[in-house]
C-alpha cells in the first residue's frame, strides 16, 4: 500500500478521505458560512491567536498566500528583512523583487544555524517587518522564534511568519510571540488536499495594511476578503471540497486535542531519528522541526533511493533540489503514519543500502 512520508500532500486521515467522497455542495448558504466560522475559530484556537485577529482564506497554494501577504501589507516605501536559509526564504526575496519592495536578506549557508550574531547588524530600527519561513522546509531547520520575536519587539518591526510547515507539526503560538501575520496551507500540517491557504493578521498589522491603500490584485485583495469573511464567505468561488476536508480535520482535532496530534508527530520523528542512526546516513545537527527529518547519504545516491522506495515499496519521501539533491532526502512524519510505518520505511532504506543500487 502506498504511504506518503512527504510534507504535502501528506498521508491523510481516513475521516478526511471519506469527506472527499461526496458531492461538493453549493456554497452561498448559511450552512457553508457557519462552517467557515467554525474553521476560522479552530484556526485561531490552534494558532493560539487572539480572537481579534483577522482570518483571510485564499484559494491558492502557500506561495499564493505568501505573495498576497507581501503585496497587501507592504509597498516600495517599506523595507523588509528576510531570513533566507533555503528555497522558501529565497521565495520571499523573489516576491519582494517582483513587487519592487525593498529588502535586505540574512543569507544562511546550508547547515548554518540562525543566531543573534546574524541579526545584530540589522538592529537599526529601519525595517518595517521581518519575514521568515519559521521551518525552512528545504533544509528542515526550525529557526528560534524567541530570538526573532525579541528582535522584532526591540526594533519595532512586524513579525511575518510563513508557518506552513511548522503549524500543527511543532508548538506555535501567535500571542506568546507577538506574531503579526501567520501563513498556513491545507496540504501540510492539516493533512488535507492542496488548494486552500490562510493568512491570519494581527489587528496592528491589519491597521497598517489598511493605511497602505493599494490593492494591486483583484483576486488577492485582503479588504474584499475580510469584508466577505464577516459573513463567512469569500469574494470568489473557493476550493469548496478542500474546505470540507479542513472542516473534518478540525472536528477531529477538536475531539482528539491538538496536543495529541503534535505528540504523534513528535513520537514519529524521534523514533525515526533514533532508528536511522543504525544506518550509514547522517542527520544535520541544526535545530529541526518535528515535521520532517533531512538525511544525508555519504554517496550521491539520494535520487536512486527515492526511486527505489516508491517503485519497489510504495513509500514516498521528499527528494531535495539544489546542491544537496544527490545526497539528501527529507522524511516527513506528519499525517496518518505510525511507528510501524516508520519501521517499514527504515527497512526499505536498509534494503536499498544493502543492494547499494548506484
Ligand atoms: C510548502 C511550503 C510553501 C508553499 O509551497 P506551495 O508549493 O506554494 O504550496 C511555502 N512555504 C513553506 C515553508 C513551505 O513548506
Amino acid at each position: 500500500m502506498t504511504k506518503l512520508f512527504t510534507i504535502g500532500p501528506s498521508q491523510m486521515y481516513d475521516e478526511v478521505i471519506e469527506s472527499r467522497n461526496s458531492m461538493v455542495p453549493y456554497f452561498r448558504t448559511q450552512e457553508f458560512s457557519e462552517m467557515m466560522f467554525f474553521i476560522s475559530d479552530m484556526l485561531l484556537n490552534t494558532l493560539n491567536a487572539d480572537h481579534e485577529s483577522k482570518v483571510i482564506p485564499l484559494t491558492a497554494s502557500g506561495t499564493g498566500a505568501m505573495e498576497a501577504t507581501v503585496t497587501n501589507c507592504f509597498t516600495n516605501k517599506d523595507k523588509l528583512l528576510i531570513i533566507n536559509g533555503g528555497t522558501f526564504g529565497k521565495r520571499f526575496c523573489q516576491l519582494c523583487e517582483k513587487h519592487y519592495i525593498p529588502y535586505d536578506s540574512v543569507d544562511l549557508a546550508f547547515g548554518e544555524v540562525l543566531s543573534t550574531e546574524h541579526l545584530i547588524r540589522y538592529a537599526t530600527n529601519t525595517y518595517t517587518a521581518l519575514l521568515v519561513n519559521l521551518h525552512e522546509t528545504s533544509t528542515g531547520q526550525l529557526y528560534n522564534i524567541d530570538l526573532l520575536s525579541e528582535f522584532c519587539k526591540t526594533n519595532n518591526m512586524f513579525l511575518v511568519v510563513d508557518a506552513i510547515s511548522t503549524y500543527l507539526c511543532d508548538d506555535y503560538n501567535v500571542s506568546k510571540y507577538n506574531i503579526d501575520a501567520t501563513i498556513v496551507s491545507s496540504q501540510k500540517g492539516l493533512c488535507c488536499s492542496p488548494g486552500i491557504s490562510f493568512v491570519v493578521l494581527s489587528p496592528r498589522l491589519d491597521e497598517y495594511r489598511k493605511k497602505q491603500n493599494k490593492a494591486i490584485y483583484q483576486y488577492f485583495d485582503f479588504s474584499d476578503c475580510l469584508m466577505d469573511m464577516q459573513r463567512g464567505q469569500t469574494p470568489y468561488t473557493p476550493a469548496v471540497g478542500v474546505l470540507l476536508e479542513i472542516n473534518t480535520m478540525f472536528r477531529k482535532i477538536k475531539n482528539d486535542g491538538k496536543a495529541s496530534l503534535l505528540n504523534r508527530v513528535k513520537c514519529n520523528a524521534e523514533f525515526f531519528r533514533n532508528s536511522i542512526t543504525r544506518l550509514n546516513v547522517s542527520i544535520p545537527d541544526y535545530p529541526k522541526s518535528y515535521a520532517l527529518t533531512p538525511i544525508l547519504f555519504s554517496k550521491p545516491i539520494a535520487k536512486n533511493c527515492f526511486s527505489y522506495l516508491y517503485k519497489e515499496k510504495g513509500l514516498y519521501v521528499n527528494p531535495c533540489g539544489g546542491d544537496f539533491g544527490d545526497r539528501m532526502l527529507r522524511i516527513a512524519h506528519i499525517g496518518n503514519l505510525s511507528i510501524a510505518d516508520h519501521d517499514e520505511l527504515i527497512c526499505g532504506i536498509t534494503e536499498f543500502l544493502q543492494g547499494d543500487i548506484v
